[in-house]
């Protein structure tokens, strides 16, 4: 909870000397209050105090890096329960688990599987970006040298060990990429904590349920080590979204200091598809990481999405720029497309494009990423706006035909369209998977009449 006025009165020195600005002591804790002035403009006040408002100022979650310095990933630092109030701001890292006890090339292929889970999804790439190395043996010498191999495929680490020595071992490997350290607990959580200090690596915290995760937290902090990650201990669904979301809710509406960190949730399902559904759950319900065991790519696409969709700004549709965009080389008899600037909308219309082999030029008109029958609805996508985009793209110094193909969704605009434009529109499918059937008849017979 933030501090009062009041609250900070009574940790500045109460001399009304003036020094800071203001007459008083307690108009200068007013001012502190509303951030309107800063403690340093008081040359008295205690290390204490200086400490207290500081804290108070933190975030309520942690933000905590980690990864190589060229790829960092952030985990934490969210301002709230429900994505609708504010938006969401660091999606969650999803780290899939690879066991050492397997022969070198085996490991090695294992590290590729991984590496090869990216995705091209509405402009974006999307990835699984870590690998949660399990020290299967207790070697520390092949631990680390696992943890070499992963690094040097470029994955970000999660180093799972039960061993200190090997943990030691793996991180002083890989110490420059920082990866996470797993796990502290009751019985190790000073040597552990002297290791991550040591490293200058996150650590995972796991207790036996909330309380002595609280309390390990706190331990773990005195010591200096604030770069904590928290596991509740739990292994089943139910009791992990449970845990997971009591740490958000005491994080951010109580400010419990203890629990203000990113939480990791391991999957723990048997079937591929349970799998899915249970990692889905823990991403929007508040995993800041993933610990998966091996993904089919289906699996991985399945949960990149959701985490996709839950991460994005919900008053900032993902756009595209609008203007004139190309499928393949399209030349000057090219069929024309108009549509939305809506990602998810306009790679949609790509696909399906490219889906009918044919070249084309597709015009993105800009109606503030709304797709096309939503911003048809709000008069964002009508015959003005089409005619002024298909003007200002400059589209009919490209192509020698003047046929405009608009998404069937909107026909009732054709003829004023064909009005302000001056070019044939020709009503395209209601749905863009209709876009090579179009293509294939509706387009080649207007297009060969026309020539
Ligand atoms: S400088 Fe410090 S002690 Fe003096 S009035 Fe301001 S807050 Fe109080």
């Amino acid at each position: 909870m933030p501090l009062t006025a009041l609250d900070i009165y009574k940790i500045l020195p109460k001399t009304n000397c003036g020094e800071c600005g203001v007459p008083t002591c307690l108009a200068f804790a007013m001012q502190l209050a509303t951030k309107k002035a800063s403690i340093d403009a008081c040359p008295y006040a205690s290390d204490d105090a200086k400490a207290t408002l500081a804290g108070a100022a933190a975030p309520p979650i942690r933000l905590v890096a980690c990864g190589p310095q060229d790829r960092r990933i952030e985990l934490g630092k969210e301002t709230v329960l429900f994505r609708h109030e504010e938006t969401f701001y660091h999606p969650p890292a999803i780290a899939v688990r690879v066991r050492t006890d397997q022969p070198p090339d085996e490991l090695r292929a294992a590290f590729d599987r991984v590496s090869a889970l990216d995705f091209e999804r509405v402009g974006q790439t999307l990835r699984i970006e870590i690998v949660a190395l399990e020290d299967a043996t207790g070697e520390a010498e092949r631990f680390a040298a696992a943890a070499r191999e992963a690094d040097a495929a470029g994955l970000a680490l999660l180093l799972m060990s039960d061993a200190p020595a090997a943990l030691d071992a793996a991180a002083s490997a890989v110490a420059a990429s920082r990866p996470i350290l797993y796990a502290a607990t009751a019985d190790n959580w000073e040597a552990m904590a002297q290791l991550a200090k040591r490293h200058n690596c996150p650590l995972a915290v796991r207790g036996r349920n909330l309380n002595e995760l609280a309390d390990l937290t706190a331990r773990i902090a005195a010591l200096g080590m604030t770069d904590l990650i928290l596991d509740s201990g739990s292994r089943t669904h139910a009791a992990t979204l449970a845990d997971l979301t009591q740490i958000r809710r005491l994080a951010l509406r109580k400010m419990f200091r203890p629990l203000g960190y990113p939480a990791l949730a391991f999957v723990t399902a048997n079937g591929p598809l349970d799998q899915v559904v249970e990692g889905t759950a823990y991403i929007c319900k508040y995993a800041a990481l993933l610990v998966t065991p091996e993904l089919e790519p289906w699996q991985a696409l399945a949960l990149v999405t959701a985490r996709q969709n839950i991460y994005t700004d919900p008053q900032k549709p993902i756009q595209v720029e609008p203007g004139v965009h190309t499928v393949g080389s399209p030349d000057t008899d090219s069929p024309v497309l108009v549509t939305t600037n809506f990602s998810l909308t306009y790679f949609t219309v790509e696909a399906d494009t490219e889906a009918s082999r044919m070249p084309a030029w597709v015009v993105v008109v800009n109606t503030e990423g709304q797709s096309v029958m939503t911003a048809w609805a709000a008069d964002k996508f009508n015959a003005e706006s089409i005619a002024r985009a298909v003007t200002d793209s400059g589209i009919a110094e490209r192509v020698a035909h003047r046929r405009l193909v608009i998404p069937g969704g909107v026909a009732a605009i054709s003829g004023k369209l064909e009005e302000l434009c001056g070019w044939q529109v020709m009503v395209g499918p209601r749905e863009s998977a209709g876009i090579p059937a179009f293509m294939r008849t509706q387009w080649r017979q207007v297009a060969a009449a026309a020539s």
